[in-house]
């Protein structure tokens, strides 16, 4: 087979031909498995240009496809071993991605299918990308510790990004980041809408799993966190979601008064992260679901895009409809400060582009060429180092951080500030790792403590979330392929599947949609599921019932009270006050089109996923060893506190009654996950804590409070006792917050990187 470019990337190519010129190239191509099962087998693509020389070849691991391609050379080798991503792989995209400086226009003539027993490569795209990711910032590990920055900041993700994005807007100052993780630039397992949840392999994601949890039977779960540059916005769901502004306000009842942090601030920050892009009229059937408008609070010029998914499976108006009927009203608009309601959730997603948004597109494409600005990827951060003396109030001054790249460690300088945006996971381990934490834990690991800090990695916090999977009548469309491994098949003893929907029953519907997509970048690749009922316990459980659980849950806190840590103390205040008003959500009821069962061909389903949005249970991230690569201890104490079950049961309850509501009653053909109806409250608790998973929303671990109660940073974000250590990322979220996290992890970033340039 002869490909040869299409022409406006010929030109392209050819205008960005010459020294450091950075073009990038991506190639996809499908794969159909046609005969066999063997996972081992290895997969090879040759490719090679018209000149015939020897190209050179990088393959990132053995799970999957991922490719990177010089142009002025030849080979390329993919390997996919792992099941799953093997399974991806064949049933969706393969992706063969380059992204490397190509010195010269040059025209790739062949493909060649090599060792392919059972798989048939077609390509399907080659396409030149745009060098607006000019190479010039992508320094190997040498030459970035060979500058001498102002500013490093470690972790590229959620809020890393806007930092040093925003940081690095003054040219006079020199910005560092330093990322784990590689950058996938236009990788359609990453950006196209619908494939890009499908990312259980290392070369996204951490693979983190939790201890053993004693209130789930003792399961290991799965905690997806993000490794590439764009961090956890590169495989989350893509939800945004604002908190109340209440729960903001929250917090400055945790902090010093002075600087504290509030839903003014927040909602200013979250406004300048935003783009949104308004509802299109035509894109729901029933009024007044959304706010068209958006007349208030919405940020329309920022750098993420978001918008409405531009197609809503048959599901989602019987949802509403039947939320309305039992008095849980359509909000909408919840980006106005008051999240309670039903509606229709914004995606980050570009409706222009049909893609992903994640932080790498919306903060570092439009910042990459700045000289002021380097990145290096794939450098794993192990230890921040500080100055032998400290200032003059005998603070410690962080002055440069190691990192490792292939086993090899470099040491790089910040004279101004180090910034730790590694995640609510691997902030505290950092810190830890530094010298920073519970000195008798610290000296028992054979690290020297320089500031006993007990906090550190204390205060974990998640949003646990339960099942029910229902098979929908024949005729009605579901997304399905929604959810890939967040309770994995290597630790649950449940595994999500991907249920099948309209794409999977219906291969010509699906060939029609990848078609879209391809030409247009439109269609069902673009939308995901994508709406939300969030609902104060009230509401689920009605007034008296919630009154004797607040009474039982006031006992329990009295009992435990000598055990509760100041911050506890603090938060659970807070949190049963909202719990008495039910002004702020504490159960949300998302309908995605996942599954648990094996589905049936030719059957469609959906789940309802229960969560506690203000868990009662905390838990906490530690190193549990000096070896700066070895994960931490990840313990979420999931279900800890009892209340917090018993929230999950009456969300389930909830759930059952939403469910025999009409319109949504009619569409339902029947449960089919559990696979019995649960009446007992004893048999439905053992199913939870057999079933529950991670929401993936970790916050806390290096909390924005007083140092008296518990704290690690203070309103500055800077880690007590450090002049110039400053943490922006969701481990500074001092208590539970009933949203997904990725909107605020951005306003983090955004504010944290002003704090700082008033500082400078
Ligand atoms: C599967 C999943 C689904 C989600 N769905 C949603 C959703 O729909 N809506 C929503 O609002 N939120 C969602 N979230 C949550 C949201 O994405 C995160 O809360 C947010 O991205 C956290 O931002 P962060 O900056 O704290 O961390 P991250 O975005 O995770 O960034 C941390 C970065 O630090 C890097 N790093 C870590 N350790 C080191 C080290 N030692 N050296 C160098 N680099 C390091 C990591 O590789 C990563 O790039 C989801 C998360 C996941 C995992």
């Amino acid at each position: 087979m002869s490909i040869s470019w299409q022409p406006r990337a010929k030109e392209e190519a050819e205008a960005g031909a010459g020294e450091n010129a950075g073009v990038r190239v991506s190639i996809r191509a499908s794969a159909h498995r046609t005969s066999g099962e063997d996972e081992d087998e290895h997969i090879t693509i040759k490719m090679w240009n018209a000149n015939g020389g020897q190209m050179k070849a990088e393959s990132h691991g053995k799970q999957t496809t991922y490719i990177h391609v010089s142009l002025m050379s030849v080979l390329v080798v993919g390997i996919v071993k792992d099941e799953r991503s093997f399974r991806y792989s064949v049933s969706k995209y393969s992706c063969l991605n380059g992204g490397f400086n190509a010195t010269a226009s040059s025209h790739l003539v062949g493909f060649a299918r090599q060792s392919i027993s059972y798989v048939e490569w077609t390509i399907t795209e080659v396409a030149l990308m745009s060098s607006a990711l000019n190479d010039s910032s992508m320094k190997d590990a040498q030459a970035f510790v060979e500058v001498d920055f102002d500013f490093i900041v470690i972790g590229g993700g959620a809020a890393g990004l806007p930092v040093a994005t925003r940081l690095s807007e003054n040219p006079d100052v020199k910005v560092g980041l330093i990322e784990a993780g590689v950058l996938h630039s236009d990788d359609p397992i990453v950006y196209t809408p619908r494939s890009s949840e499908h990312v259980n392999s290392s070369n996204y994601d951490w693979l983190f799993a939790t201890e053993p949890q004693a209130n789930a039977h003792g399961r290991v779960i799965s905690v997806p966190r993000g490794k590439m540059l764009g961090g956890s916005t590169g495989i989350n769901y893509m939800g945004w979601h604002r908190a109340s502004k209440v729960e903001y306000d929250a917090w400055k009842l945790l902090s010093d008064p002075e600087g504290a942090w509030d839903s003014d601030e927040m909602f200013y920050f979250l406004k300048r992260a935003e783009a949104a892009v308004p509802m299109s009229e035509n894109t729901y059937s029933q009024d007044d679901v959304a706010d068209h408008s958006f007349s208030k609070g919405i940020g329309t010029d920022g750098p993420v895009k978001i918008s409405y998914p531009e197609v809503y499976a048959d599901t989602v108006p019987p949802f509403i409809q039947a939320c309305n009927a039992l008095s849980i009203p359509t909000n909408a608009n919840p980006y106005r400060g008051n999240t309670l309601g039903v509606y229709p959730v914004m995606k980050s997603v570009d409706p222009d582009s049909g893609k992903r948004v994640d932080a790498v597109e919306a903060y570092f494409v439009p910042a990459a060429s700045r000289q002021n600005l380097k990145v290096v990827t794939g450098a794993h951060a192990t230890k921040i180092e500080f100055r032998p003396e400290s200032d003059g109030e005998g603070k410690l001054i962080a002055s440069r951080v190691q990192f490792v790249v292939d086993g090899k460690v470099f040491v790089a300088n910040a004279s101004k500030e180090v910034i730790l945006s590694a995640g609510t996971f691997q902030t505290p381990q950092l810190l830890e790792l530094s010298g920073i934490g519970d000195a008798a834990r610290l000296t028992g690991l054979s690290i020297q403590p320089l500031i006993d800090l007990p906090s550190v990695g204390e205060n974990l916090i998640d949003h646990v979330f339960a099942p029910v999977q229902y098979e929908v009548k024949p005729g009605i469309r579901t997304f399905g392929e929604m959810w890939c491994g967040v309770p994995s098949h290597a630790f649950d003893i449940v595994s999500f599947y991907f249920a099948p929907d309209e794409l999977r029953n219906d291969p010509v519907f699906r060939a029609e949609q990848e078609a879209l997509y391809e030409s247009k970048k439109t269609g069902w690749m673009t939308s995901t599921d994508a709406t939300a009922a969030f609902t104060p316990l009230k509401w689920t459980v009605g007034e008296p019932k919630l009154v004797a659980m607040v009474q039982a849950l006031e006992e329990t806190l009295k009992k435990e009270r000598d055990s509760l840590s100041p911050l506890q103390k603090a938060q659970y205040e807070i949190q049963l006050d909202w719990l008495r008003k039910g002004e702020t959500p504490q159960v949300l009821t998302v309908m995605a089109s996942m599954g648990v069962i094996n589905p049936e061909q030719g059957k469609s389903y959906f789940t309802m996923l229960s969560s506690v949005q203000h868990p009662f249970s905390r838990g906490s991230v530690h190193i549990s060893t000096n070896d700066p690569l070895k994960p931490p201890a990840i313990d979420p104490k999931c279900l800890s506190e009892g209340f917090d079950l018993d929230t999950l049961l009456a969300a389930y309850r909830g759930v059952e009654k939403l469910v025999e509501t009409q319109p949504l009653k009619s569409i339902i053909e029947r449960q089919v996950f559990p696979p019995t109806l649960l009446m007992e409250d004893k048999d439905l608790a053992g199913y939870i804590r057999q079933v529950c998973s991670s929401g993936a929303h970790f916050m806390g671990t290096a909390a924005m409070a007083r140092r008296n109660l518990g704290g690690v940073v203070g309103n500055d974000l800077k880690v007590y006792g450090t002049r110039n250590l400053r943490v922006a990322d969701t481990s500074i979220i001092p208590l539970p917050m009933s949203t997904l996290t990725q909107a605020t992890a951005y306003a983090i970033g955004e504010k944290a990187a002003d704090l700082i340039k008033q500082d400078w």
